[in-house]
């Protein structure tokens, strides 16, 4: 998923069930739905091509994010026209009915999608009833549950974090260990005491397979930040080794790769 250009990790446009085009509207906001089911992506377009109905976007369960409708076209999805022609309709894969609800993953990427779409378009941080919208006020349906009951304070905190989060102003949200570390989130520059880089380097240590490439730039990085001399080589092995690392290193940076890291693996 890039999140900055919004692309979704499947691009697969129906060839009908949709309108080209917005009628000459302006896109004002996001309308929230659930699949009333735990769809896969390839299911919802199976769906989507066997019905008149669609909906712009699908969150599977894992978070992988399809796009079936092009957010210039409008898609049938709102039972209200103007609801069709002015939002962009994102579809949550549910993981468990009675009540309706959405697994964490699903609910982590599509807020992020929601608050990549609120900025790509300019519509503002995310704000419920202003511009992000539940199904369910736009005609009489239960959709789309939960996300606009008991799940909609956490659908929004997420919504907001990552909204700030993609304009500099804050950290990714919580999800993964590292994350919801307190000293990782703390906003704001500084130095990083060593032991926390020690802390960082067995986090990339434990990723390192997959994200050598990031890691050795980062390492890069902390060795040109360093208050005295280094090697990204002595950065690397002291990180890797848990030895003791005597730099300053730039807390907001090094903060800021550590959460793109683990945000872009979140995505995954
Ligand atoms: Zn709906």
């Amino acid at each position: 998923m890039d999140w900055d250009n919004v692309r979704a990790d499947v691009h697969a446009p129906l060839t009908e069930h949709f309108t080209p085009g917005r009628q000459g509207r302006r896109i004002r906001g996001v309308t929230v739905h659930h699949m009333a089911g735990n769809l896969t992506i390839d299911q919802c377009r199976s769906v989507w091509e066997g019905s008149p109905t669609s909906a712009h976007y699908a969150v599977q369960a894992d978070g992988r994010i399809g796009q079936m409708v092009d957010d210039a076209d409008t898609a049938w999805a709102c039972g209200n026209w103007d609801a069709n022609l002015e939002t962009i309709s994102v579809e949550f894969a549910n993981d468990r009915f009675g009540p309706w609800t959405v697994g964490a993953k699903a609910l982590d990427a599509g807020a992020h999608l929601v608050a990549a779409l609120c900025r790509c378009y300019g519509l503002g941080r995310p704000r419920w009833m202003a511009n992000v919208f539940p199904h369910r006020h736009w005609s009489p349906t239960q959709c789309p549950g939960e996300l606009a009951g008991s799940q909609n304070a956490e659908l929004m905190r997420l919504c907001g974090e990552w909204y700030d989060y993609m304009a500099g102003a804050g950290s990714a949200p919580g999800g993964d260990d590292m994350l919801r570390d307190e000293n990782l989130n703390k906003p704001g520059g500084g130095t990083v005491p060593a032991d926390q880089a020690v802390a960082w380097g067995y986090y990339y240590a434990k990723c390192a397979k997959e994200y050598l490439d990031e890691m050795s730039g980062q390492v890069e990085e902390i060795a040109k930040r360093s208050a005295t001399p280094v090697s990204p080589e002595a950065v690397a092995r002291a990180l890797m080794e848990h030895g003791g690392l005597k730099v300053d290193i730039d807390y907001e940076k090094l903060a800021k790769a550590v959460n793109d890291d683990a945000a872009r693996r979140m995505a995954e």
